[in-house]
């Protein structure tokens, strides 16, 4: 609590260090985010992939390429494909796996993706998922089918932007999405992430209000775990151009002053990201990213045809063995596995045998 009887959440602070009159320059930032990122993390950088199970949705996001007003190709993984896509991931070497839905569908519900949690979770020792927003007994089932995590983006913060960006469907309901994230973590979940679309309102003020989301669900969940995303729109079916322009130095900004207001939280960097800013980025703050990515569902394993465009275009498209070379080149670890199923077992025992817990 500060002075005037305040409680300061430390938004103050984040908002000094992105404000344009501040007087740290962009490389004193990076200087200080670099040096606590290497105190938490050390030089390592954990790596995961995303998983497209299902590209059918009920919802018309204006600026994203499975909208269900696209003409896009529509499918969903098999049990057996997901299978086969799972395994060729894990040749590829990961142990960590983000599988991912558009807006819930009867192609696409909550029992689907448990079923394909747990096709998941035979092979993979940390699996996560960025689906719909779901109830607290949905996202129960979930951590029993042996997800420990949900990925889900406010998109933006700003409520009028939301609500003419997300022109119909479940996704317009704000609070619903808002509120998501608690009740994953009141299930049992052990990670949340959160993120904003950068590009679809003013980003300082999106960052604000990234910043008081993170910081509210961290007093009540304080044992969890807590990664941020900061994608930037890229080239999608639609056509969409970003309302708001986010240049490489803002970016890079907002990447330094969220490590140092928040430095024990996982900062994550896409495919979406050109190959040299990722490299630059890394251990300045990034802790956490996805390399070989697909935006198709599907289309891992060797002569799976792709169909269709992705949810938008990947920048880096490096194969897993260039990008981990470029992180050694600049004595910096790629870390595959960063999680042990084992947990994972018992984390799901104490949701089913104390729910309330
Ligand atoms: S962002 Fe998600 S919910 Fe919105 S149209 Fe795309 S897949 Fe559907």
């Amino acid at each position: 609590m500060n002075a005037s009887g305040e409680i300061d959440d430390g938004s103050k602070a984040l908002a000094e260090l992105l404000s344009f009159q501040s007087l740290l320059s962009l490389e004193s930032l990076a200087q200080r985010a670099q040096a606590l990122t290497l105190r938490r993390f050390g030089r390592t950088i954990s790596l995961y992939v995303p998983l497209y199970l299902s590209n059918f949705c009920s919802s018309g996001c204006a600026y994203c390429g499975f909208a269900a007003d696209r003409k896009t190709p529509r499918k969903r993984l098999t049990f057996e494909e997901t299978q086969n896509e799972l395994s060729a991931l894990k040749q590829m070497g990961f142990d960590e796996v983000l599988l991912l839905t558009g807006e819930r569908t009867p192609q696409a519900d909550c029992d689907y993706l448990a079923s394909c949690v747990k096709l998941a979770a035979k092979v993979f020792h940390r699996v996560t998922i960025e689906a719909f927003p779901m109830s607290v007994e949905e996202y129960k089932a979930l951590v029993q089918a042996g997800c420990t995590g949900v990925t889900l983006y406010q998109e933006t913060y700003d409520r009028a932007q939301y609500d003419q960006l997300h022109r119909w469907g479940p996704k317009k309901d704000y609070d619903a999405r808002l509120e998501a994230p608690e009740r994953a973590l009141e299930a049992g979940m052990r990670t949340v992430g959160l993120g904003v679309l950068l590009g679809l309102s003013d980003p300082v003020a999106e960052a604000l209000a990234l910043f008081r989301h993170v910081r509210q669900l961290e007093r009540k969940f304080w044992r969890a775990g807590f990664s941020l995303s900061f994608p930037r729109i890229r080239p999608q079916a639609g056509g969409f151009q970003p309302l708001f322009e986010v240049d490489d130095r803002l970016l890079a900004r907002l990447i330094f002053a969220f490590r140092i207001c928040l430095p024990d939280v996982e900062l994550v960097l896409s495919t979406r990201e050109r190959a040299s800013f990722r490299d630059g980025m890394a251990g300045l703050g990034i802790t956490k990213m996805s390399i070989a990515s697909r935006t198709t569902v599907g289309g891992y394993q060797a002569g799976a045809a792709m169909e269709g465009s992705g949810q938008f275009e990947v920048s880096d498209e490096r194969s897993v063995e260039e990008f981990c070379r470029a992180l050694r080149s600049r004595r910096y670890e790629p870390v595959f596995k960063n999680w042990d199923a084992v947990y994972r077992e018992v984390e799901a025992q104490k949701v089913e045998v104390c729910p309330c817990d």
